[in-house]
C-alpha cells in the first residue's frame, strides 16, 4: 500500500479529508448494517434533533504505526463503552460496543493510506459521533439518529519537544455535581468555548475548572483530565463524578503502579494541596501528557518544580513508558493494542 504524499511531521491537528468513512442509521428501533463511504457531506432536515437541542455525542481515539511496522488502535473497547455510556444518559441508542470496534477497524483499513508512518510522530485520529437525525421541535429525544466515523491525519502533538503549558483557574464551571461532565457530550464542549476563548486572550494555555459545587476541588480542563506528582513521587488524581473518564490517564494510571512500581492513586484533591505537588500533566488522546509548568489562580502563581522547560521526571517517564507501549516498543498489557 502506497502511502500519501503528505508532509506527514508539518500537519497540525486540522481535517484532512480522507477517502472512506463509517456510516450507520438507525430507524424503526434497529441500527441498520452500516458500511464505508466515500461521501463526506451530510444533508439533514432543518428541524434535525441535533440541530435544534444538540442530541451529540463523540468519541475520540488514533491509529498508527509500530516500530515493526504493523497498524494499531489503543484500547478502542473502551471508547466503544464510554459511547455507550454517554449514548445512554444523553436517551441515543447506543451503537453496540461490538460493531463500533469493526467500524474502527474497517475505517483505518479503508484508509490505510493516511496512517502516519512510524516516527513521524503523526497520527491517524479518528472521530465516531452520532446525532438526532428526524424533526424534532417538542423537547424529546429524536427517533432516528446517525452514527459516523471518519479520520484525518493529524502531526505531532509536540513540535520541538514537550513545553510545559500555563494554566489559569477559571471563574467558568464546565459541569454541574449531577450534570454530563463524565459523559462526551457536544454540549458540554459547546459551553467551555467561551471560557477558553479568554483564557486564550489573557495568555493562558487552558482553564483549572473546580468542582462546582464547592470551588475547592481539582476538576480538569475543557478536555484533559489532570494528574499530578506528588514530592515523595506518587502519582495522583481527581476523583469526580463530573469529569470525563479519560482512556489515557485511567491507562497512565495502571503503567504507573505495573510498569514503574508507582504508587497511583484516584482521590479527591484540593486547589490547596496543588501548590505542595512537584509535577503536573493533562491527560488525552491528542498529547498523552502535557506538561503544566505553572497554574495562575487570580493573579496568584503556582509554579511546579519540575519548571517551565520540560516535562517533570516522572510525568516523562509515564509519558516515554505509554507511548513505548503504542508503539510497539514495550509489551501491551492484554488487549491494549488492537492491529489493524
Ligand atoms: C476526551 C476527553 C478527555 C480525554 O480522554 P481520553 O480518553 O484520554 O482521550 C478528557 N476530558 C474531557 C472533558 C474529554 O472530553
Amino acid at each position: 500500500m502506497e502511502k500519501k504524499d503528505l508532509d506527514w511531521a508539518s500537519l497540525g491537528f486540522g481535517y484532512v479529508q480522507t477517502e472512506q468513512r463509517y456510516v450507520s442509521n438507525f430507524k424503526d428501533g434497529k441500527w441498520d448494517e452500516g458500511g464505508l463511504t466515500t461521501d463526506a457531506n451530510i444533508v439533514l432536515n432543518e428541524c434535525a434533533g441535533v440541530l435544534q437541542y444538540a442530541q451529540t455525542c463523540f468519541e475520540g481515539l488514533k491509529a498508527y504505526t509500530t516500530e515493526d511496522g504493523r497498524i494499531v488502535t489503543f484500547r478502542p473497547d473502551l471508547n466503544a463503552d464510554r459511547m455507550y455510556t454517554t449514548a445512554q444518559r444523553l436517551e441515543m441508542p447506543p451503537f453496540p460496543k461490538d460493531k463500533f470496534v469493526e467500524a474502527v477497524k474497517a475505517v483505518v483499513k479503508a484508509n490505510a493510506a493516511y496512517v502516519p508512518p512510524y516516527g513521524s510522530g503523526a497520527t491517524l485520529y479518528l472521530r465516531p459521533y452520532m446525532f438526532g437525525t428526524n424533526p424534532v421541535i417538542g423537547v424529546k429525544p429524536a427517533t432516528e439518529y446517525q452514527f459516523r466515523i471518519f479520520c484525518t491525519p493529524v502531526g505531532p502533538y509536540f513540535k520541538g519537544g514537550a513545553k510545559p503549558l500555563t494554566l489559569c483557574v477559571s471563574d467558568f464551571d464546565r459541569a454541574a455535581p449531577h450534570g454530563t461532565g463524565n459523559i462526551k457530550a457536544g454540549l458540554n464542549y459547546a459551553m467551555s468555548l467561551h471560557p477558553i476563548v479568554e483564557a486564550h486572550k489573557a495568555g493562558y494555555a487552558e482553564n483549572m475548572y473546580l468542582d462546582a459545587a464547592t470551588r475547592t476541588k481539582v476538576e480538569e480542563t475543557g478536555g484533559a483530565n489532570f494528574l499530578f506528582v506528588t514530592k515523595d513521587g506518587k502519582v495522583v488524581t481527581p476523583k469526580s463524578n463530573s469529569i470525563l473518564p479519560s482512556i489515557t490517564r485511567r491507562s497512565l494510571m495502571i503503567v504507573a503502579r505495573e510498569y514503574l512500581g508507582l504508587e497511583a492513586e484516584e482521590r479527591e484533591i484540593f486547589f490547596d494541596e496543588v501548590k505542595d505537588f512537584a509535577e503536573c500533566g493533562l491527560c488525552g488522546t491528542a498529547a498523552v501528557i502535557s506538561p503544566v509548568g505553572k497554574i495562575v489562580d487570580h493573579g496568584k502563581e503556582i509554579c511546579f518544580p519540575s519548571g517551565m522547560d520540560e516535562m517533570g521526571p516522572i510525568t516523562k517517564k509515564l509519558y516515554d513508558t505509554l507511548t513505548g507501549i503504542q508503539m510497539g516498543r514495550l509489551d501491551p498489557p492484554e488487549g491494549w493494542i488492537v492491529e489493524i
